[in-house]
């Protein structure tokens, strides 16, 4: 008998090696293997025979559309049958399969492409499962699955969970390794059914039912750790509090404060006089002036002998944010920290206001700053590790103080995380308008794209600036390569249509608009080389990955393009909206959209109205209308969130784990372990790409 804790190695089928290649991939105990869930689910549940198949109509065979949300394909017809004969061929550089199949009451012919495997699978005269869907009366790309292997009844005849790739596990080899894992599995209460129903479940309501179990303990997870963090917080004293009061009217401020600016300084003010650490959450839409009211008291506390550290998602965000708060609070000390800077000897002598990466805390015990600002914290509950080891090993504590941009309404903060105070910033500074935004249909995107183009050669008194966002093919991915590979092909694309333009609008060479790529695998220095370029001007088209999304301020950006729209949520294209027109200009958000079928009709809808509405919270509140239950299975989705099961937007499974942490605020979610190390082991970085 297993428990969640042992070793992976117990299980059987799982040796020395396979143990190394997951321990790579964070997979050490049964829990993390377990947690290790489907991309999706095939519904092979029902098997007919191949007269029945014959006999279904075209429409009995695209059966149901399969469900984007519940991620369950049921366009899938299986069946029973032997291999009565097949053969392969080349056709360029196409490999092409073709069998037939035959059971008591009919023959089939299955098709595949480029499927190599095949030939190491299909014995004439054996019987195997067939998966797949019905194309003018064959069966294409079937799954094929070997009959006898499947004494557990777990590759076919049910709903069939399909997973990423793993350690190079077979997907027939890692169900195996599940059902081993799940059958044996001893533990009290319902949890080994919860796991059965993630990965072997009888009906799609049990994969809900499960994966809402898995969000209201991962919910409850963190009203754990809040209010641990609450009750050890109230034990220490913070490391320095302001004597007086300070004034803020004598600063010169390029812009005027906002009344909820003001306020929001005013609640940070009052914090850093009490003896007590502050442990504060800023919240406000991107563009709200987050910064300014971050660092006013941060000015302060410098002026006053202390040191502040300012921990930004990005290098290149850091860079931003140094330059222009060296250029407003022009009497204090500023240094700019990179991962293998060192920390410069003299400089500490000086109270300074640090601003770096999460590389900065490694140096917190040199820095001993008196207060840490977290921008664009979106773990809420979860403090990184090396600030959380710092902080238990000082008596006396720094203020904290975290940003965000995610649209959690107040009510439900509060409900969760106990241990933060709260504010908001609830207006956007007068200037700022947000960008007008348009759908624009497949058919008018080159259109669009001669549009954007003339926008950028008027003269004016500076250059104009846009920014296309690029598809990137797999949501879950954020960072993955694929990202690259499409921005790469975009530049590509992009480049070529201009020329087109060019020619058609008869510009001239010295004219031409200067074009450049950024995404996360280029060299660091690059990424900066480039920002720099766009902010001197010399580059006004940047192609970029979503990692403009948190990661760089553009303050001369005026234009933004999302290719493949429909992949994001509203929070995060309300998030890339915002990154335009920060200066006040006149801005434009164009969405471009690769649903154009009437399938696609909600999407669209969806899109429609991210197009008028302008407020987060109310964006917010659409992704959950539209996405229902759905959202609770899109545990990986991109978005502003880094909750792994759960979603902010859930107020069922919040309320049922704030029942259930009433009853019992002393049991541990079982979840705990798991999410600690998942928490603690991402860097923001990669997060954000
Ligand atoms: P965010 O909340 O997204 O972090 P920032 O702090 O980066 O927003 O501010 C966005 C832009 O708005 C910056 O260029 C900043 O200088 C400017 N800004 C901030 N507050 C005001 C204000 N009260 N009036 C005008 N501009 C402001
Ligand atoms: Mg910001």
């Amino acid at each position: 008998m297993y428990q969640l804790q042992d070793s992976v190695l117990v299980v059987k089928g799982i040796g020395k090696n396979l143990q190394d290649s997951l321990a790579s991939q964070n997979i050490e105990q049964i829990l993390d293997l377990l947690l290790y869930l489907p991309l999706r689910y095939e519904d092979r549940s029902s098997i007919k025979t191949i007269q029945e198949i014959k006999g279904l109509s075209q429409e009995e065979t695209k059966i149901v559309k399969s469900d984007e949300n519940q991620k369950v394909n049921t366009n899938f017809v299986t069946t029973k049958a032997k291999v009565l004969k097949w053969n392969e061929y080349r056709k360029g550089r196409l490999l092409i399969s073709r069998a037939t199949i035959i059971d008591e009451t009919d023959q089939l012919n299955c098709i595949w492409f480029n499927n190599k495997f095949l030939k190491n699978k299909l014995i004439v005269g054996q019987e195997f499962f067939f998966s797949g869907n019905l194309k003018d009366g064959s069966l294409m790309q079937a799954t094929v699955e070997k009959v006898a292997d499947d004494a557990e009844n777990i590759h076919t005849g049910r709903l069939v969970p399909i997973y990423s790739q793993l350690a190079g596990l077979k997907q027939g080899s890692l169900r195996r390794v599940l059902a081993e894992a799940i059958g044996k599995l001893h533990q009290s209460g319902d949890l080994e059914q919860v796991f059965r129903d993630l990965h072997f479940p009888s009906d799609i309501d049990r994969i809900i039912l499960a994966r809402e179990r898995l969000a209201l303990e991962e919910i409850l997870y963190l009203m754990q750790i809040s209010a641990e963090h609450k009750r050890e917080h109230q034990k220490k004293n913070a490391i320095f509090s302001l004597a007086e009061t300070q004034e803020t009217q004598n600063l010169e401020l390029p812009f005027e404060l906002t009344t909820s600016q003001e306020k929001a300084i005013k609640e940070i003010f009052a914090d850093l006089h009490k003896s007590a650490p502050m442990n504060r959450l800023l919240v406000g839409d991107v563009g709200s002036g987050k910064t300014i009211v971050a660092a006013i008291p941060a000015n302060a506390l410098v002026k006053n002998g202390q040191n502040v550290c300012l921990i930004v998602p990005t290098k290149i965000l850091a860079k931003q944010h140094y330059n222009n708060l060296k250029a407003i609070f022009k009497d204090i000390n500023f240094a700019l920290l990179s991962s293998d800077s060192k920390l410069d000897q003299a400089a500490t002598e000086q109270s300074t206001f640090y601003i770096g990466t999460h590389s900065l805390l490694k140096q917190l015990e040199k820095i001993k700053p008196s207060l840490v600002i977290y921008d664009e914290q979106q773990r809420f509950g979860v403090k990184h590790r090396q600030l959380e080891e710092y902080l238990d090993q000082q008596k006396k504590q720094p203020h904290l103080l975290s940003m965000t941009a995610t649209p959690i309404p107040r009510s439900l903060m509060l409900s969760i995380f106990s241990h933060l105070d709260l504010s908001y910033l609830d207006q956007m500074p007068n200037s700022r308008k947000m960008a007008t935004t348009w759908l624009i249909p497949k058919a008018k995107e080159l259109k669009a794209l001669e549009w954007l183009v003339k926008e950028l050669l008027v003269e004016g008194d500076r250059k104009k600036q846009a920014i296309i966002i690029c598809p990137f093919i797999n949501p879950s991915s954020y960072g993955a390569t694929e990202n690259v590979a499409a921005v790469k092909e975009s530049l590509e694309f992009i480049k070529k249509e201009l020329k087109k333009i060019y020619q058609k609008l008869d510009i001239d060479d010295k004219k031409q608009l200067k074009i450049a790529a950024l995404h996360s695998k280029l060299d660091k220095k690059k990424q900066i080389k480039i920002i720099e370029d766009v902010y001197a001007e010399k580059i006004q088209i940047l192609v970029s990955t979503p990692m403009v999304e948190v990661g760089v301020d553009l303050p001369n950006a005026d234009i933004i393009i999302i290719q493949s729209a429909e992949r994001f949520g509203l929070s995060s294209l309300h998030q890339l909206r915002g990154r335009v027109g920060r200066q006040g200009q006149e801005s434009y958000c164009l969405l471009f959209s690769s649903a154009n079928t009437k399938q696609d009709q909600t999407s669209q809808e969806r899109l429609q109205k991210f197009c008028k509405e302008k407020d987060g919270l109310k964006l917010a509140q659409i992704d959950l209308e539209n996405r229902g239950a759905g959202d609770i299975l899109g545990y990986k989705q991109s978005g502003l969130n880094n909750l792994h099961f759960a979603s902010w937007t859930n107020s069922e499974i919040i309320k049922k784990a704030q029942e259930k942490f009433k009853e019992n605020p002393n049991q541990e979610s079982f979840l705990k372990a798991y999410l600690e190390k998942i928490n603690t082991s991402g860097n923001i970085e990669t997060a954000t790409n």
